[in-house]
């Protein structure tokens, strides 16, 4: 019997279509009522609800950003009275002042139901104990796993970031077979497991790792899989648009699939702003059609990926997008030429000599920027033999000037030696800001 939390996981297209323009037209109307930014700006472009027909109308209605979040803080773009706000998160200001989010009592109950989703789709069942090592508090990370956890039916472990030792302790004791944490915050976990010489495989029962709230390579989830023998699953999803569970991986296709039915996904061309087709790669789009505490419409996202056009193998009609690479924000422009952090990770991991442990540091000078890449080198392959060591920076040199055609200053340092992460982990040093 299909489980009752995933049922609309399946649902026929056209139902699905036809659920989202009734949500869509019902939201449009509440945030036009509610909302004065939303209305001023609806106003301006000559677009009123009732001029929302079907679903490729909403390319008529304003965007709105990060920067509107700001600028109307703490309450500007709330729609519902405080008496219907149970909770407050903010995100967690990576990229500048936080923004508030409150949530009704159904925004936090859509919330848990993705992420129940989530973790129904991943395999995990009320069968599992569930770690939630996300930050618990105004970072969503961890409340949002937390409640979904919960409402999958698992055994809800919320130990939140930090204290790795216990962390171990606590997952070999009560028999955690999932863990939910940022994939640094993992490698520090293996780190500290094998200092302590904890075999995954022989020592723990875990099975899952869901990983998010950062991106991560295809490279990155081999080495820990590998490693741990776990299934590394991976959860997007952001503070503005709920918070973690908006989208997540089946395991039958490489990308993950969003939570149509809550979450309206749209690509435009960052530059355009213009809506781009399934399959082209653009900035993400979000439109929550079930929230009403602060309801988004066509939210930029600032993440960089694309729509897969097929329907994927796993039969969820759920569309899906490809793993984020990297915010439009991340990327580094340097002697002229575009850098993803992401591609740096995926050219070290080529190399087995070094950890998946790294730095990026830029310098400028008075001609050209320096990109030095500080990078682990494994235990094992650390040597005094001059030639080697010469020979392996020549290996690292080799494979991140393939992949993305820069030649950098590669500095190999020891183990251990590189900052370690509990949340979300900070990678690059540009020193030219
Ligand atoms: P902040 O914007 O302050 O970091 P959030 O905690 O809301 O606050 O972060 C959400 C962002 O984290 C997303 O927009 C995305 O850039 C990133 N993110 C979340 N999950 C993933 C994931 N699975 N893969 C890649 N990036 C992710
Ligand atoms: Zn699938």
């Amino acid at each position: 019997m299909l489980d009752l939390i995933s049922k609309n996981d399946f649902m026929p297209i056209e139902e699905l279509r036809a659920l989202q323009l009734g949500k869509l037209q019902k939201l449009v109307a509440y945030e036009y009522e509610r909302v004065a930014l939303f209305r001023r700006r609806c106003d301006e472009k000559g677009v009123k609800p009732r001029d929302i027909v079907t679903l490729k109308d909403i390319a008529k209605l304003p965007f709105m950003m990060k920067s509107d979040l700001r600028d109307e803080y703490p309450l500007g773009l709330t729609a519902s009275p405080m008496k219907d706000i149970v909770r407050f998160h903010c995100s967690s200001g990576t990229t500048g002042k936080p923004i508030c989010i409150p949530n009704t009592k159904g925004d936090i109950e859509v919330w848990s139901e993705a992420v129940a989703r989530c973790l129904a789709m991943y395999g995990i069942t009320e069968d599992d104990v569930l770690q939630v090592t996300y930050g618990y508090g105004l970072f969503t990370g961890g409340l949002g796993l937390h409640y979904g956890g919960e409402k999958r039916g698992c055994a809800v472990l919320p130990i939140g970031g930090g204290n790795t030792e216990k962390q171990l302790m606590l997952m070999r004791d009560l028999g955690v077979t999932a863990i939910a944490c940022t994939p640094s915050y993992f490698l520090r976990i293996m780190d500290v497991a094998r200092q302590q010489g904890i075999d995954f495989r022989r020592d723990t029962k875990l099975k899952h790792g869901i990983f998010g709230a950062e991106p991560w390579t295809d490279e990155m989830r081999e080495k820990i899989q590998d490693i741990t023998g776990i299934k590394a699953h991976d959860i997007y999803g952001l503070t503005e648009i709920s918070g973690p569970g908006v989208a997540g991986s089946c395991g039958k296709s490489n990308g993950l699939h969003i939570w149509e039915d809550h979450y309206y996904p749209e690509i435009i061309d960052p530059e355009t702003l213009e809506p781009l087709p399934d399959g082209e790669e653009g900035e993400l789009v979000f439109t929550t059609l079930d929230r009403f505490g602060t309801p988004m419409v066509r939210y930029r996202t600032r993440d960089l990926t694309r729509l897969y056009p097929e329907m994927c193998a796993c039969g969820r009609t759920s569309r899906v997008m490809a793993r984020i690479k990297a915010r439009s924000d991340d990327m580094l422009i340097i002697h002229g030429v575009n850098l993803f952090p992401s591609q740096v990770e995926a050219a070290l991991l080529s190399v087995p000599e070094v950890e998946p442990h790294y730095q990026i540091v830029i310098t400028p000078t008075d001609t050209l920027d320096i990109l030095e890449i500080k990078v682990e080198i494994k235990h094992e392959a650390f040597s005094d033999n001059v030639r080697e060591v010469e020979a392996l920076r020549k290996r690292v040199f080799d494979a991140v000037k393939n992949i993305t055609g820069l030649g950098a200053k590669i500095t190999l340092v020891e183990p251990l030696s590189l900052p370690r992460s509990e949340g979300k982990i900070k990678r690059v040093i540009d020193n030219r800001v």
